[in-house]
């Protein structure tokens, strides 16, 4: 048998009910916090991701699932969300009908990564996008919304790590002190990062080779060379979230893989996910949109992994599985009753279950425990000549008599 692409997963049973619970709790915090739903393609101009995320980023160097196609045109499945917003806002002129955008989007990611525990090749982002302002208060509309979430999906453990790249100017005179302090270092480099050096030092801080790793905790850090105002976008920052009771770290080792961040950047990791244990991340990125040919305007975003996601959640905080009744029926002619009565059940917003292949009462009754139902329906010949149908409640052990009528609101009341 053909099997699926290594790296790409089927999601069903138990696994894909949890994921649509998670992601309902998420659309709705969404909501609450004005965020409009936008679905974008999969498949963009490579171009895009070339110019957005940067040439010698991880994503477009070694990541990119790239082809031509019948066209000639070069095109790829997006790896990431950010870029496609932008392309989109640019390209429909939403910038005329306001100053302030908040967008989310939902969907698979790829990316040609190896495969491993928390790292897949078709994987899944849950994102934000707020377009129009380059205050902090931006960077808070997006982190109070991570708190929330983390609340409401009932994620333990998690730790809200924040940084500043500044701007291009303090960047100047931090990259000269990265390459100083990297120069001294560069044979016990890894072969990227030993290019890296040369034509994007930055990168190196974010390598995940363990010596590399191991240098960047004495690197010098972008923070000491903030100018004036990248120190006081990243004071108020860091004082509007205590204001607001967040808890976060400061870590000069989060510069984050893609290129098009400037001032803030944050992550929230896990303590339960071991060693991919980002949740999420994001930051803002203010010259994204100008650097793809856009408009000028601020911004600041994340995207969250969402299988990471459903690794963390607390199954308690959604475990309202909803109330299943059991049609069970037996005896020759009670078949047209029972399926009008199942009919009539669904139409009145009920889930209602029944079995097909009519087995003994006995093995409906099975059937009805194995789906957990909370109620079964039993009709047979005796109930069609009364009108009286038998319920049953399955963890009281309790059985009613009922009409027809009395059925119906008894269920949908309870
Ligand atoms: P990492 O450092 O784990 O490679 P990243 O910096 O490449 O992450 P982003 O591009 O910021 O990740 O994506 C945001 C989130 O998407 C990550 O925090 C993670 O939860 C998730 N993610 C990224 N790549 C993958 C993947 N290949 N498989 C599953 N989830 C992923
Ligand atoms: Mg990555």
């Amino acid at each position: 048998m053909i099997q699926a692409v290594r790296g790409f997963k089927d999601l069903y049973g138990a696994e894909v009910r949890c994921w649509q619970k998670i992601e309902n709790i998420i659309k709705n915090c969404f909501n609450l916090w004005g965020f409009e739903e936008v679905r974008l393609p999969l498949l963009e101009k490579t171009e895009l991701f070339q110019r957005g995320i940067g040439d010698d980023t991880d994503i477009v160097e070694k990541e990119m699932y790239t082809f031509q196609d019948k066209g000639g045109e070069l095109v790829t499945l997006r790896p990431e969300g950010t870029a496609s917003v932008i392309r989109f806002f640019n390209e429909h002129k939403l910038y005329g009908t306001e100053k302030f955008f908040k967008f989310f989007y939902m969907g698979p990611m790829f990316r040609y990564e190896r495969p491993q525990k928390g790292r897949l090749r078709q994987f899944h982002q849950a994102g934000v996008e707020v377009l129009g302002d380059s205050s902090p208060l931006a960077e808070l509309e997006v982190i109070t919304l991570i708190m929330h979430l983390v609340e409401k999906i009932g994620i333990r453990n998690v730790e809200l790590k924040i940084n500043s790249l500044g701007c291009c100017n303090c960047r100047k005179a931090f990259r000269e002190e990265l390459v100083k302090y990297y120069q001294t270092k560069q044979e016990h480099l890894c072969n990227d990062c030993k290019r890296r050096l040369k034509v994007n030092p930055l990168r190196l801080i974010d390598c995940k080779s363990e010596v590399c790793k191991s240098l960047a905790i004495d690197a010098p850090v972008i923070t000491a060379f903030l100018c004036g105002d990248c120190e006081q976008h990243f004071t108020q920052l860091k004082l509007l979230l205590s204001q607001h009771a967040i808890a976060f770290t400061e870590s000069p080792q989060i510069v984050r893989g893609l290129d098009y961040y400037n001032r803030t950047v944050f992550e929230l990791h896990s303590k339960d996910l071991g060693s991919q244990s980002a949740i999420l991340a994001g930051g803002r990125y203010d010259s994204l949109s100008s650097n793809l040919g856009g408009i000028n305007i601020p911004a600041v975003g994340w995207a969250m992994g969402m299988e990471r996601v459903v690794t963390v959640a607390n199954p308690e905080m959604f475990n309202d599985t909803e109330k299943l009744v059991f049609v069970a029926f037996v005896g020759d002619d009670v078949e047209k009753e029972a399926l009008s009565l199942v009919y009539q059940l669904r139409k009145a917003g009920l889930k209602v279950e029944f079995d097909i292949f009519k087995g003994s009462l006995k093995s409906q009754f099975r059937r009805a425990d194995k789906l957990s139902a909370k109620w079964v329906v039993i009709i047979g010949e005796n109930e069609i000549k009364t009108g009286l149908f038998q319920l049953k409640d399955m963890k009281t052990g309790v059985q009613k008599s009922l009409t027809k009528t009395e059925l119906i609101s008894e269920l949908t009341t309870n």
